[in-house]
């Protein structure tokens, strides 16, 4: 289908001399403007009125798919449900108008909210120490690894530069590791989707910084060896990272931290209800265990008096540095509003046993779903699963891809699953329900798969030239990717290809 844009734009609905505002009379002298050479004169804004400005972007608004409007089970990237009481606690006064570098007594209120995060999060993960300021997870994983770069120099360790990953992990595992110039070491996983014990053993020695793990992992697999695959790395000196990405299927059940991992990052705009993507900030404050707590990045939000909570004898709330600190990792404090306040507030609604039911509601909806695929999608990996599985995305005897699919899922209202990755699975669909969808959704999105995978057969057209209901049909990813233009409106004769 050739890509057409089936809306005006703003340009286009332009009409010379329709006003949006009423400006009120000037109540300030009159000034000259500047010289003639100094002002535009090629400056072409849209002259609308107001509803018509309104309705324009509400109709485009339209054209969004969001977890708002839909079931959306991308993989590996948890969280969709954002909370609407969260909108309102962020936005409490006392949160908004506030500055980081107020004094801390006109703050105590917004450093007792980190505090308890702080302590939750240690709590739940069972870590010694917590720092919120990472901005992202990736920016947590730079963040602990740093850390455990330094606890080895501490200890005079200096040939330590190797850090094992294995071939199921995301990206920003790696690229975390590149950037500190360390070298990656790529474990493979076995037929099981565990780490392969045999290579990890022969891999690790006394250069390795330590591993870094997804548990479960991106197949959605947990780790049948995981207290043998820590042993291991311990066993050689080495410090075990964990990638907190996928928490949510462990929370009140498992805590990393007891399982033996030194350092994680948790990424609140997945397990805790920041929202994902464009839709906020992302934050990864990152656990851990006691023998790494002098290496956190300063500050800490401590206690700096202690005292009763009260109200006559309220501990004073202040910031602290770690002994041996990385220093700062982040301006400020971190993600406050957008991250800190809603997260907390969704830890505070939940309590222990509301965040239980999180985790077994999550484990329960992707092995429901898995259950409904099973004899129509190819599953490689095929034991029960945690909070998401791994389908393929390819039939016997057809040329239709994982691609076609997931294009194809659009037809029927829903958001496509992660494809093509992990990196281990061929055609790869990466799905996650999430604990928030019920029966009556999941039942939907088996059928619509089930019915796809019979269209696979009967008509693959079809799915090769999805998707069928959108302004824009199927795109050229390559060329997207490779001649941006992120404006809707170019100058006359602007040379895309340039
Ligand atoms: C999302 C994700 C990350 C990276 O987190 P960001 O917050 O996107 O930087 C790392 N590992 C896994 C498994 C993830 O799903």
């Amino acid at each position: 289908m050739d890509p057409k844009i089936v809306e005006p734009t703003i340009f286009e609905l332009s009409s010379h001399g329709r006003i949006g505002v009423t400006m009120p009379a000037s109540d300030v002298p009159e000034t000259a403007l500047p010289p003639k050479d100094l002002l535009r004169s090629d400056l072409p804004l849209p002259e609308l009125a107001e509803v018509d400005v309104v309705r324009h972007y509400m109709h485009l608004s339209k054209f969004n798919y969001s977890v708002d409007s839909g079931f959306y089970p991308l993989g590996s990237c948890t969280m969709k449900y954002n909370p609407k009481i969260n909108e309102d606690t962020c936005r409490l006064p006392g949160f908004l108008f506030t500055h980081p570098l107020q004094p801390i007594e006109t703050v105590q209120g917004n450093l007792a909210l980190m505090y308890q995060l702080q302590e939750w999060l240690k709590e739940i993960a069972g870590f010694a120490g917590v720092t919120l300021q990472p901005a992202a997870g990736a920016h947590g994983e730079f963040t602990g690894v740093l850390m455990m770069r330094a606890y080895h120099k501490s200890r005079g360790d200096h040939k330590r530069m190797k850090m094992l990953i294995p071939d199921a992990a995301h990206g920003t595992n790696p690229a975390s590791v590149g950037m500190l110039g360390m070298s990656v070491v790529t474990i493979p996983s076995d037929e099981r989707g565990n780490v392969d014990l045999k290579a990890l053993e022969a891999a690790c020695d006394d250069t390795v910084v330590g591993m870094m793990l997804t548990n479960p992992n991106t197949l959605g697999m947990f780790d049948e060896n995981i207290e043998k695959v820590i042993a291991l790395v311990h066993k050689c000196g080495g410090l075990m990272y964990g990638d907190g990405a996928n928490l949510n299927a462990l929370l009140g059940i498992v805590r990393p931290g007891d399982l033996g991992f030194d350092v994680m990052h948790f990424n609140l705009h997945k397990t805790f209800a920041v929202p994902h993507g464009g839709g906020g900030p992302g934050v990864g404050p990152v656990g851990v265990a006691a023998h790494l707590v002098d290496f956190l990045p300063e500050p800490l939000v401590g206690i700096l008096e202690e005292g009763e909570d009260d109200g006559e004898t309220a501990p004073l709330f202040g910031y602290v540095k770690p002994a041996k600190t990385i220093g700062r990792m982040k301006a400020f404090n971190g993600h406050f509003g957008g991250g800190f306040v809603r997260s907390f507030t969704y830890i505070a609604m939940h309590g222990p046993d509301g965040l239980k039911d999180i985790a077994q509601y999550a484990v329960l909806n992707a092995n429901y779903l898995q259950a409904r695929l099973r004899s129509t999608y190819h599953i490689p990996y095929d034991r029960i699963c945690m909070h998401e599985f791994v389908a393929e995305g390819r039939f016997e005897g057809s040329d239709v891809r994982a691609l076609d699919i997931a294009k194809r899922l659009m037809d029927y209202n829903f958001h496509p699953p992660t494809n093509y990755f992990p990196l281990i699975v061929p055609e790869a669909l990466m799905i996650e329900p999430t604990e928030t969808e019920n029966k009556d959704t999941l039942d939907a999105f088996a059928d619509a798969l089930i019915k796809i995978a019979e269209e696979a057969k009967s008509q693959p057209e079809l799915l090769h030239n999805a998707p069928h209901i959108t302004p824009f049909g199927r795109m050229d990813e390559v060329k997207a990717a490779r001649e941006l233009v992120l404006c809707c409106w170019l100058p006359e004769g602007y040379d895309t290809s340039a």
